[in-house]
C-alpha cells in the first residue's frame, strides 16, 4: 500500500503540538529530523484533509507569532520505501547505563538490558527526550525502593513498563487511554517476552492497588489533574517519576504534586523538557 508523506518544516517549539494534531488525523508515524518532521499517513487518508489541517496550523502560527512559519511538501511513496524510511528512523539507541532500545529487526546487544520496540502507531520509541529521561531516572532509583509493584501511566508503546519488568519489578501495570497504544504495548510486551506486565485501557482510576513506583510521561495539564490520584496510589515509600513537562511549566506541576503530599527530590532537564521525581 502506498503512503502519503508530508515533510513539514515548523519551529521546534511547535513540533509536539503538530504531532498531536496529525496523530489525531490518522498519522501512522513520524521521523524527526533536524530541519523537518516527516509524517506518514495511509493511502486511505484524504491528503486534502491533512493539507487543510496544516493550513490551519500555519495560519494560527502566523497569527500568534509573526516571524514564524510552517511550510510543507507532500508526496506519495510506495510501501517498500516506507519500510526503509521507517527503519532508518528507528535505529538502536543506548540509554542510561544499561538500556538499549532497539527495533525488532536489530540484534540484541550483549550485556545490556534490551528493550525491543516495534513502534506501531503509539508514541514512545525512546527517541524522545522525555522517554529517555524516564528510563535514566528509573534506572537511578530502582535500587533505592521496594520493587513489588510498578505503574506506567500513559504507557504508549509500553516501553517504560517493559523496562520496569526488566529492572526487576515483580508486578507491572501499564495503562493508556488510547486503544492503539494498548495494542502496540501488548505487541511489544510479547516481543520482549516479559510476563508480569498487565496492560489495560484506562487511566489512573483503573489502576488496582498501590505502587512502589509510578511513571507518568504525559503533559503538564494532564499531570496536574492526575496529581491527587497519583499521590494516593503511591506506597508510603513510593516514588513518582513525572515527565512530559515543559521547562516553563515545571513549577506549576511541582506545586500540584506538593499540594497532594509529595516532595520533589530531583528535577532533570533535557532540552526544553524537565522530568521530576517525587517521594511521599
Ligand atoms: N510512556 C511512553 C509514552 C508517553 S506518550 C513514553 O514515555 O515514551 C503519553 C501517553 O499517555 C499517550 O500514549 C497517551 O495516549 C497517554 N495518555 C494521555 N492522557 C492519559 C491519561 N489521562 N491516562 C492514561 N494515559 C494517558
Amino acid at each position: 500500500m502506498p503512503y502519503h508523506e508530508f515533510t513539514i518544516r515548523i519551529p521546534n517549539a511547535f513540533r509536539e503540538k503538530l504531532i498531536q494534531r496529525l496523530t489525531s488525523k490518522g498519522c501512522l508515524g513520524f521521523i524527526e529530523q533536524d530541519q523537518a518532521i516527516i509524517a506518514y499517513f495511509p493511502e486511505t487518508v484524504d491528503a486534502r484533509a491533512i493539507a487543510r489541517e496544516l493550513s490551519i496550523v500555519k495560519e494560527l502560527l502566523e497569527k500568534t507569532h509573526r516571524d514564524l512559519e510552517l511550510t510543507y511538501g507532500h508526496g506519495i511513496i510506495p510501501d517498500h520505501d516506507w519500510n526503509e524510511a521507517w527503519k532508518k528512523g528507528f535505529t538502536a539507541l543506548d540509554v542510561g547505563e544499561r538500556f538499549t532500545i532497539l527495533p525488532p529487526w536489530e540484534e540484541a546487544r550483549i550485556g545490556r538490558i534490551n528493550l525491543i520496540i516495534d513502534p506501531g502507531m503509539a508514541f514512545g520509541t525512546g527517541h524522545h527526550e522525555t522517554t529517555r529521561s524516564c528510563l535514566v531516572l528509573m534506572e537511578r532509583y530502582a535500587g533505592k525502593s521496594a520493587k513489588a509493584r510498578f505503574l506506567d501511566l500513559g504507557t504508549g508503546t509500553g516501553l517504560l513498563a517493559i523496562a520496569a519488568s526488566k529492572l526487576g519489578y515483580e508486578q507491572v501495570v501499564a495503562l493508556d487511554i488510547d486503544p492503539l497504544a494498548v495494542e502496540a504495548a501488548a505487541k511489544n510486551v510479547a516481543l520482549n517476552r516479559v510476563e508480569n506486565v498487565l496492560i489495560k485501557e484506562g487511566s489512573i482510576t483503573d489502576a488496582p492497588g498501590t505502587f512502589d513506583c509510578i511513571t507518568a510521561n504525559i503533559i503538564s495539564g494532564v499531570l496536574i489533574v492526575l496529581a491527587s490520584d497519583i499521590s494516593s496510589r503511591l506506597n508510603p515509600s513510593g516514588l513518582a517519576i513525572v515527565s512530559g513537562v515543559l521547562a516553563e511549566q515545571a513549577d506549576e506541576v511541582a506545586d500540584a504534586f506538593r499540594l497532594h503530599g509529595l516532595t520533589l527530590i530531583e528535577s532533570m532537564p533535557d532540552d526544553k523538557w524537565v522530568s521530576l521525581v517525587f517521594v511521599k
